[in-house]
C-alpha cells in the first residue's frame, strides 16, 4: 500500500421504512463521506460497504431543521433550572435552594415558570430568592421570555439606572424583583456580561448536543443584540458542533452580519410579542392597551431588504401583528419594484413568526418568494377559542392566527422553529401541533414533516441537502418507529442522527 488519504468511510443503514421525506419503499440508505450514494429496498442489492448497522424496527426521516433558535439561552437553561414544573412560588425557591446546595454556579440561570394557572399566582420576590441563594446573581425567565426574576443585587443595579419601564412593584412601591420586557433586557445584558466564556461555551455544546439527541441536524441561531451578543453569534459561527448551525444577526442595516458572515436580519424586530401587548396589530387588543408599536419605520425596512437583495442574500425579520407583517410585505414589494421580482425572489427572504396575517399577505409573499417561519407550537400553547390570543384578539381572530393552511395552498414556503426558549425544542411536538391547528388551519402530515425538514434548507439555500436522494448530503435521523404510525400519542425516540455523513448522536457514534 501508498499513502494518500484514505477513502471515506462507506456506511449502510439497514431499518424497517423511509421517508424521503414521502413515504416510500426503501429500507436501506448507504452513505459515503458526506453524501447519500444509494438509497433502496434490499441489503444485498446495495454497494459493499465499510460499516453496517442494522436496526430492527427503526425508520428514517431527513434531518430536522429548527429554524429559529436561540441557542445559548436554551443551553443556559438546560445546564440551569428548570421552572417549568413548579407550581407556587415556593416551588420556585425550593429548586433554587436544592440547585445551588450542589452546583456553584454564578450567575443561576433558570427558565419556564408559569404563574397564571397557580392557586397564587404570584412568582416569588428577590429577597426570597436572595434568601435561598445568597451572594448569587440569579435571572430566572418566564416561559414566554418576556419578564423574569431577579436576585436583590440585580434588581438594585436596574431600578438603579432610572428608567421604570417594566419594574413591578409591591404596594408601598418597592420594586419586587419581577421585570418586564425592556426592564427584564436590561437585567439579561447585566447577568450575561457577568457569565465567563467557558460557561458560555458549556451551554452551546448543551444545546448542540440536545439539540442532535432530538434529531435535528441543522439549527438556524437567530442572534439579536436584545437577547446576546455578537461574540457569541461568532462563537456559534466558527465553532464545531454536533449539529450544524448556521447564524443570523439581526441588526437594521445589514452591515453588522455581512461584516462577520452572518447572515442578515433574522430575528430583527419590527414589533414586539402578543403575550405583552407589544405585536403591531390594527384592532388593538381587547384585555388592555397595545403597549408598543412598530421598531422601524418603513424607509428602514425598505433600505434593510434592499441591502440584502443587493448582497444577494436573504434576510429575516421579526413580524408577529398585522401591522409589522403589512410592514414587511410592503417593503419588499417595493424592493421588487426597484430591484426586480426576480431578484428578490433569487434570494428567499423570510418572515419570523407572520401570527396575525392579513387576507392576501400569504398570496403577497408567495409572489415574492418569501418564507413564513412559523412556530406551530405557538397555536398549540395560546390559540384556539380559550387561549391567550381569545383573551388578546377574541375568538374568531384567535381562531385564524397563524393559517398554516392559507401559507401552504398560497405557494408560500414553510419552515418550522421552536423559538426555544420561547417553547422548547421539540420537533414532532412542531409536526402535530401544525397538522391539529386549533382553528382548523392546519396542514397535512407529510406537508408539516416537510416543512419542519425541508422548509430550513430551503430558506438557507442548502439545495443539495434535505430530501434522502442520491447525490444529497447525509443529514437524517433514525427513529425508534414509524413516526406516523396511528395509535401513538408520544414522540418517537431518535436512535440516530446523522450530521454531514457523521454519526453524532446514537450509539454508532463517531468518536
Ligand atoms: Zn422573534
Amino acid at each position: 500500500m501508498t499513502g494518500g488519504a484514505a477513502a471515506p468511510l462507506r456506511r449502510r443503514l439497514t431499518v424497517d421504512g423511509v421517508y424521503l421525506p414521502q413515504p416510500s419503499a426503501a429500507q436501506v440508505v448507504v452513505w459515503q463521506g458526506d453524501r447519500i450514494m444509494w438509497v433502496g429496498e434490499d441489503p444485498s442489492d446495495a454497494p459493499p460497504v465499510d460499516v453496517a448497522i442494522r436496526l430492527p424496527g427503526a425508520w428514517v426521516t431527513p434531518g430536522f431543521v429548527d429554524a429559529h433558535v436561540h441557542a445559548t439561552a436554551t443551553g443556559l437553561t438546560l445546564d440551569g433550572i428548570d421552572l417549568g414544573a413548579a407550581r407556587s412560588a415556593d416551588e420556585v425557591v425550593t429548586r433554587l435552594r436544592d440547585f445551588v446546595a450542589v452546583c456553584d454556579d454564578d450567575p443561576v440561570i433558570g427558565s419556564g415558570w408559569d404563574e397564571h394557572d397557580w392557586r397564587v399566582p404570584q412568582p416569588p420576590d428577590a429577597a426570597a430568592l436572595g434568601a435561598a441563594a445568597p451572594g448569587r446573581r440569579i435571572l430566572f425567565d418566564r416561559v414566554d421570555g418576556h419578564s423574569c426574576l431577579v436576585d436583590p443585587a440585580t434588581l438594585h443595579d436596574v431600578v438603579a439606572q432610572r428608567a421604570d419601564d417594566g419594574i413591578d412593584r409591591d404596594a408601598q412601591g418597592a420594586p419586587t424583583g419581577w421585570l418586564r420586557e425592556a426592564a427584564a433586557g436590561r437585567a439579561r445584558a447585566r447577568i450575561w456580561r457577568l457569565l465567563r466564556g467557558d460557561r458560555l461555551d458549556r451551554a452551546r455544546r448543551t444545546a448542540a448536543a440536545h439539540a442532535a439527541g432530538l434529531g435535528i441536524t441543522s439549527l438556524h441561531e437567530m442572534g439579536n443584540p436584545a437577547l446576546s451578543t455578537l461574540a457569541d453569534a461568532r462563537a456559534w459561527a466558527s465553532g464545531s458542533w454536533p449539529v450544524e448551525v448556521l447564524g443570523w444577526w439581526a441588526d437594521i442595516d445589514a452591515t453588522g452580519a455581512l461584516q462577520h458572515g452572518l447572515r442578515p436580519g433574522g430575528d430583527l424586530f419590527l414589533d414586539g410579542a402578543i403575550g405583552s401587548r407589544t405585536a403591531a396589530v390594527t384592532g388593538g387588543y381587547r384585555d388592555g392597551e397595545a403597549l408598543g408599536g412598530l421598531f422601524h419605520t418603513d424607509s428602514q425596512v425598505v433600505d434593510f431588504f434592499v441591502r440584502c437583495t443587493r448582497a444577494r442574500i436573504g434576510g429575516g425579520v421579526h413580524a408577529i401583528g398585522d401591522a409589522a407583517i403589512e410592514q414587511a410585505v410592503a417593503a419588499l414589494e417595493r424592493v421588487a419594484a426597484l430591484a426586480g421580482v426576480t431578484a428578490v425572489r433569487a434570494c428567499r427572504h423570510r418572515i419570523e413568526h407572520v401570527e396575525l396575517p392579513r387576507a392576501g399577505h400569504a398570496r403577497r409573499m408567495a409572489a415574492l418568494g418569501v418564507v413564513a417561519s412559523v412556530q406551530p407550537a405557538f397555536d398549540a400553547l395560546w390559540g384556539g377559542p380559550h387561549g391567550l390570543y381569545a383573551q388578546r384578539f377574541g375568538r374568531t381572530a384567535a381562531l385564524e392566527s397563524n393559517p398554516f393552511d392559507a401559507f401552504a395552498s398560497a405557494g408560500c414556503p414553510l419552515a418550522f422553529g421552536s423559538d426555544s426558549t420561547v417553547t422548547p425544542m421539540a420537533p414532532w411536538s412542531g409536526v402535530v401541533a401544525a397538522v391539529e391547528h386549533r382553528g382548523g388551519h392546519g396542514i397535512t402530515p407529510a406537508q408539516a414533516l416537510a416543512a419542519a425538514t425541508l422548509g430550513g434548507r430551503y430558506v438557507a439555500h442548502q439545495d443539495d441537502v434535505g430530501p434522502l436522494v442520491v447525490g444529497h448530503r447525509a443529514d437524517l435521523a433514525v427513529w425508534d418507529r414509524d413516526p406516523f404510525r396511528a395509535g401513538e400519542h408520544d414522540d418517537p425516540t431518535c436512535l440516530l442522527t446523522v450530521v454531514e455523513g457523521r454519526i453524532t448522536h446514537g450509539s454508532h457514534q463517531d468518536s
